[in-house]
């Protein structure tokens, strides 16, 4: 195989990555300066082996805790708990949550079995028993998965004495977060309703 045709095949592995795209990338990489490619390789390199998950929350960093864990000004009260690390600088990018996140893994599903214990949802409640959590915002997806996922967690964090809600409807059903704009997010947020509110009315 040609080294032409061996990076024209590892690009169309790439997700979302067809002939025609892998064509334009290797045509550009075949265009830029030796070094460019080498900062490039370098750069996929890097990033694979020095990222990790931030030991409390399971953000992405690349030390022990992540960058808004580390951050004494953040709301230590507040816990917003999403579905991947790559959900994390949407809602930051919106400017309007100032508190902690926690990332699940992935959300609830029969289909492709994944069960609670695979979740991160024991460290969620670890964290919310530990230290003086007043609210936790289930910002899941609006699907059919987000939305059981979302129960499932209220349920495990119910009568701790905190407020569970989850963030309103302003995403579209089916929707996830990375589709939506940081209007529609910082409404989803303010929005956000109580969980319990239902057996207190
Ligand atoms: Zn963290």
């Amino acid at each position: 195989m040609s080294a032409l045709t061996r990076l024209i095949q590892r690009l169309k592995e790439l997700p979302g990555i067809g002939e025609k795209s892998a064509q334009r990338i290797t045509r550009y990489i075949l265009r830029i300066k030796r070094e460019e490619a080498a900062e490039l390789s370098e750069a996929i390199l890097a990033a694979r082996d020095k990222t990790r998950t931030c030991e409390r929350c399971g953000n992405l960093t690349e030390d022990e805790l992540c960058e808004i864990c580390k951050d004494p000004s953040r709301v230590q009260t507040e816990i917003c708990v999403v579905e991947e690390a790559f959900d994390i600088p949407l809602i930051e990018r919106a400017g309007v949550y100032k508190g902690l996140y926690h990332v699940l893994g992935g959300v609830l599903s029969p289909m492709e079995d994944v069960s609670a214990d695979e979740l991160r949802i024991a460290e969620l409640v670890g964290r919310v028993k530990q230290k003086g959590t007043k609210e936790v915002i289930l910002a899941t997806s609006a699907t059919t998965e987000g939305e059981a996922t979302a129960i499932y967690v209220a349920g495990q964090l119910k009568g701790m004495g905190i407020r569970v809600s989850r963030i309103a409807r302003g995403i579209p059903a089916g929707a996830d977060l990375g589709l939506a704009d940081e209007v529609t997010i910082s409404r989803a947020l303010s929005g956000r309703k109580s969980m319990d509110s239902t057996d207190q009315e």
